[in-house]
């Protein structure tokens, strides 16, 4: 949207009154720190307001409303797809400061944060009595349960337990018109329509999050983590399929292949190995008996795809030592490249073999380098591809190379999302695997929340007109190696 200056400064003055004026930014060097996301996309909001309480964040979605100006709920911005990129301007509404837990209820076994709330956080306070929060996003120290909530976002430990949606027991919601309304319920079961589930994963285009009631766990009595190392990626990931033939659902099922553990192992000195083609992080927890059993098959099913070795963690600080190498990967890989892109796509687990080989294929058809690090026992990949956008032409080649890369995973049976969201960069992938029919349904859904649609604009939904142009490139849009695939009838 385009605003002048004059109409800016009456909103910045009348944002000033709600909030406080030091909770206003609307300098152009404030907001050039609020026009990006862990993603590669970028658009500056006008404003930037940091709320305190449900109430302001109504009255800054009324004020929102009379003066027809987009806005956008943030959290940390360590969103992946451009959630929080306000794509046309207007007002981002920042959670830094409803960052409290409300209230930890240990023999309900639940717990009401405001959407601030740094993911570990809540885990840390309480660690010591033994409890915790389960879904725990590789950027755990960084990101808020509010963009948790948003993206529905898993992690390494969802595996077992589920992601964000089967952790959240109720939400304090303001509506695109600035009413404040809860949906869910404290207790386990609330009749009616499930607008709880509608809401987790919304990316924050259906309402604004001020408060989040959540399930808290017991820590297990014992955990144990393996390091499987293997020679071949395919090896590595017939073993994934492996553990869960064998009934085993481990607390996590990881994968690093050796791009990534070259990084990983240059800044965090795990000791991981580091001419390995792929080491698997496993982790099993629950009673001592049954852990120490499920270590041993786990280890026999490693072996029995050809594992070169098999090392398990020694002791909590060994552990915790292989867990930094896997929740630092992205940043590490920092190190060797000045730029990445992670794609999010998820398959059936039997498909991992087939679609790492494309994956690789595709980039390499592009000239790009490519490495793996990504939730395997989901089935959901995290191709981070490497560039350098000074390199004129290699953001398109980037983004060429992604799209290719989620179309495979469409064909294989699989998703273009398993937990990072579609935000704007994937809005147009989302024919891929929905029909118009699906998309118009969802489009109805979006009307029913947000009729104006000032909330969160852009995102999610592919722009009407664009969907024919959209099927068009899936049928163009083929690198060599990816045409070469389907000539020879490899996609099912
Ligand atoms: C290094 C790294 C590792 C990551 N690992 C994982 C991982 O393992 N698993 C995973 O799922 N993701 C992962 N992510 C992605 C990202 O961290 C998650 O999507 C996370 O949930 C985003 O939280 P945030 O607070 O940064 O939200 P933001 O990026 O600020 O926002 C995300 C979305 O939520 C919406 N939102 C935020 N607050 C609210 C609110 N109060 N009400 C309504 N909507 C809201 C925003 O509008 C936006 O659409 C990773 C990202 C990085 C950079």
């Amino acid at each position: 949207m385009t605003m002048d200056a004059g109409e800016k400064a009456t909103l910045v003055s009348e944002l000033g009154a709600i909030v406080g004026v030091r909770y206003v930014l609307s300098s152009e060097y404030d907001l050039m720190l609020y026009e990006y996301d862990a993603s590669i996309d970028r658009a500056r909001p006008d404003v930037v307001v940091f709320p305190a309480s449900a109430a302001e964040v109504s009255a800054i979605v009324k004020l929102a409303n009379q003066r027809n100006v987009p806005f956008v709920a943030r959290g940390a911005g360590t969103g992946l797809s451009g959630g929080a990129v306000p794509l046309e301007g207007g007002i981002v509404i920042a959670f830094q400061r409803m960052n409290r837990i409300l209230d930890i209820d240990y023999r309900n076994l639940r717990a009401v944060v405001q959407p601030g709330v740094v993911n570990l956080h809540l885990s840390n306070a309480m660690t010591p009595n033994g409890f915790y929060y389960v879904p725990d996003p590789s950027s755990q120290k960084s990101c808020t349960i509010g963009g948790n909530v948003g993206e529905n976002s898993g992690g390494p430990h969802t595996l077992i337990y589920g992601v964000t949606t089967n952790h959240v027991l109720g939400l304090e919601v303001v509506l695109t018109d600035g009413e404040i309304v809860e949906v869910g319920s404290p207790t386990l079961d609330t009749p009616g329509y499930d607008l709880t589930g509608l809401l987790v994963g919304s990316e924050g285009t259906l309402g604004i999050v001020t408060s989040i009631t959540v399930r808290i766990v017991h820590q297990a009595e014992s955990v144990k983590t393996l390091v499987g190392v293997f020679n071949t990626v395919d090896d590595a990931s017939n073993t994934v399929s492996g553990i869960v033939e064998a009934g085993i659902i481990p607390a996590a099922l990881e994968m690093m292949d050796q791009i990534i553990l070259q990084a990983v192992e240059d800044y965090i000195h795990a000791g991981y190995p580091l001419d390995a083609a792929a080491v698997l992080l496993i982790e099993v927890e629950g009673l001592r008996d049954t852990v120490d059993e499920q270590v041993s098959r786990v280890v026999a099913v490693c072996e029995a795809n050809h594992a070169r070795a098999v090392r398990i963690a020694k002791d909590e600080q060994e552990r915790q030592l292989l867990w930094s190498g896997r929740k630092e990967a992205f940043g590490a890989v920092g190190r060797i490249s000045h730029e990445f892109y992670v794609q999010d796509g998820v398959v059936p687990r039997t498909k991992l073999p087939f679609v790492l080989d494309r994956v690789n294929e595709i980039c390499a058809s592009y000239g790009l380098r490519v490495g793996n690090v990504f939730h395997a026992g989901d089935g959901n990949l995290h191709p981070l591809i490497l560039f350098d956008s000074q390199i004129p032409g290699q953001v398109e080649k980037v983004r060429q190379a992604g799209f290719e890369i989620l179309k495979v995973c469409a064909d294989a049976g699989g998703s273009i999302t398993g937990e990072h969201g579609v935000g704007m960069e994937k809005s147009d992938a989302m024919p891929l695997i929905f029909s118009d029919d699906d998309l118009a349904v969802m489009t109805r859904v979006r009307e029913a929340f947000n009729p104006h649609n000032l909330c969160n604009p852009g995102k999610i939904l592919p722009t009407p007109g664009r969907c024919a142009d959209i099927k068009l490139l899936i049928g163009q849009q083929h690198s060599p190696a990816y045409a070469q695939a389907e000539v020879e009838g490899a996609w099912h």
